[in-house]
């Protein structure tokens, strides 16, 4: 929308293989998106107060709810994301997965707990319990317009807040079905959902919420996190990856090819935690090579609904998966599979790229579309270099029968894959999040629960102190015995490295 046309009231969502509208959504103005807020404010207060056990209860229901209508959600996200049917209902089973998970565990993590006191502070029963923060904004992406922004959603409302949603303006029908099914189960609107642009978004992170969750781009992560200090407003930031796979001398290279396409064209390249790059030790490169390049060249996206991957959902980047695989190109590098003309006006084909310029965009930037390099390295530790070489850190993945656990460790991003592929975003007690460009914060097991929440600490008396230290009628001998006890409890210390 340019400043010198009339703001739209509304805007329509279209299916990304054929253009046709799929559903007119209201855009929602700053005051909207106040009042929408405002409300969630009242419902919080009502949730927050209901406990663990009720808030599990209607958790439950509305899962039940979604699960019973999952073929109606995923044919909805397959009109707004032209993401195949199949993928769209495995997408909607993770999510589903995660609720679940979160609502039978906001208990346990943050209720409130007994924490040592210390020999100090023996006098004190000490307590830790988790809050809820009030109301929670996030803003959502499109490419996973279910199981991304609900690693959020469930989360937040499992920790006992509310939460206002704001889609993608792509996906905003995927976000309504989902108030929509929660405000039928649990019969308030704990989750509300404002719809529109990058400026209604803009509004959430002014609108007075205690937290904003965000995924999209690093550029709008960073105009969101500038947004919310005006306000001290805490910020999750999920902002894409440059994900690389390792191929160990003695991995399984039939599953690691595999894993590799899957993890590349899979929602035709726009995941978040998708393969973008592959360093295969030299041993076995030139099979893997094979493989992968075999198996990229059966995959064809095509407008039928049998298409294994779907088109890319937002126009624009056609622009940047043309431009880093030209680049690319022209840098030398060679395509074995695909090319330049693998990018077409609505679908792009599986693209495997060899011999490209580490310093290219195609190895630095966020490509996502269906495309991947491959590189050959002497050996792992040039792998695990090369893989921590780039800003970001969201993912990785290493296929290694010996030294799995090794070089994953030695890999700086937030999760890592072992012998499979984005495994980690499937389990629910493991933390999903980067590092780096690709964020902070975390969404997902305990950590994503707790993120929604501050620690609330209690230190209660249980009889007077022994050494009355915090009062001005302290006595020169309370100090005198106080730094006797100091001398007792840590004068000793420890020298490193000596017996
Ligand atoms: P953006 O980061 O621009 O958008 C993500 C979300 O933020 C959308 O809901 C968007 O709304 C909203 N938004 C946009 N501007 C603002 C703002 N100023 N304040 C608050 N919210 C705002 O991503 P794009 O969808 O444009 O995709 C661009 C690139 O981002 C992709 O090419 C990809 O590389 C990366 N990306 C990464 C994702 C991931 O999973 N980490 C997901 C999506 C994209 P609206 O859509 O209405 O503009």
């Amino acid at each position: 929308m340019t400043t010198t046309e009339a703001p739209a009231t509304t805007f329509e969502s279209l299916d990304p293989r054929t253009g046709d509208v799929v559903g007119t959504h209201p855009v929602h103005t700053a005051e909207e998106v106040h009042a929408t807020v405002e409300r969630a404010r009242t419902e919080a207060a009502w949730w927050g107060a209901l406990g663990f056990d009720e808030r599990e209860r209607h958790l439950q229901t509305w899962k039940g709810a979604m699960t019973r209508r999952v073929a109606q959600l995923a044919d909805l996200m397959h009109q707004e994301t032209g993401k195949p049917h199949g993928d769209a209902m495995l997408e909607c089973a993770l999510a589903i997965d995660h609720l679940a998970w979160a609502a039978s565990h906001a208990e346990k993590v943050l209720k409130r707990r007994k924490v040592p006191s210390g020999l100090l502070m023996a006098n004190q029963a000490a307590y830790l319990e988790y809050q809820p923060l009030g109301v929670v904004g996030v803003i959502g992406p499109w490419n996973y317009p279910v199981f991304t922004p609900m690693g959020s959603i469930g989360y937040a409302l499992a920790a006992g807040n509310a939460v206002v949603f704001k889609p993608s303006e792509y996906t905003p029908g995927v976000a309504e079905w989902l108030a929509r099914t929660f405000l039928e189960s649990v019969g308030r609107p704990v989750l509300s959902v404002v719809t529109g642009f990058g400026e209604t978004g803009a509004a959430l992170c002014a609108a007075g919420v205690d937290k904003v969750a965000f995924t999209g781009s690093t550029a709008t992560g960073k105009k969101v996190m500038a947004a919310c200090a005006a306000t001290l407003t805490p910020v999750v930031i999920e902002a894409g990856g440059k994900d690389a796979l390792l191929v160990d001398e003695d991995a399984d290279v039939a599953a690691a090819a595999d894993a590799a396409l899957w993890g590349a064209a899979a929602n035709a390249g726009q995941t978040c935690t998708g393969v973008e790059r592959v360093y295969v030790h030299e041993r076995v490169y030139d099979t893997f090579l094979d493989e992968l390049t075999r198996a990229a060249s059966r995959l064809e996206a095509h407008d039928g609904d049998d298409s294994p991957i779907g088109p890319i959902t937002m126009p624009k980047q056609l622009d940047v998966i043309r431009r880093h695989i030209t680049d690319a190109l022209a840098r030398g590098g060679r395509a074995l599979v695909g090319g330049a003309d693998a990018v077409g006006e609505r679908f792009v084909q599986p693209t495997v790229l060899v011999d490209v310029p580490e310093e290219s965009e195609a190895v630095q930037e966020e490509t996502f579309g269906p495309t991947v390099t491959v590189r050959k390295v002497a050996d792992m530790d040039e792998a695990v270099r090369l893989a921590n070489s780039t800003r970001y850190g969201l993912g990785s993945t290493v296929f290694s029968k010996a030294r799995g656990m090794e070089l994953a460790s030695r890999i700086r991003s937030g999760m890592t894959a072992v012998n499979g592929v984005i495994t980690f975003a499937a389990v629910p007690s493991l933390p999903f999040g980067g590092v780096g460009d690709s964020g902070f914060g975390r969404i997902h097991g305990a950590d994503g629960l707790k993120e929604f929440t501050f620690a609330k600490a209690i230190a209660r008396q249980r009889f007077k102190p022994l050494l009355a230290l915090t009062t001005f009628n302290r006595t020169a001998q309370a100090d005198q015995q106080l730094a006797s006890l100091l001398t007792v409890l840590h004068g000793r210390g420890t020298t490193i490295g000596k017996p």
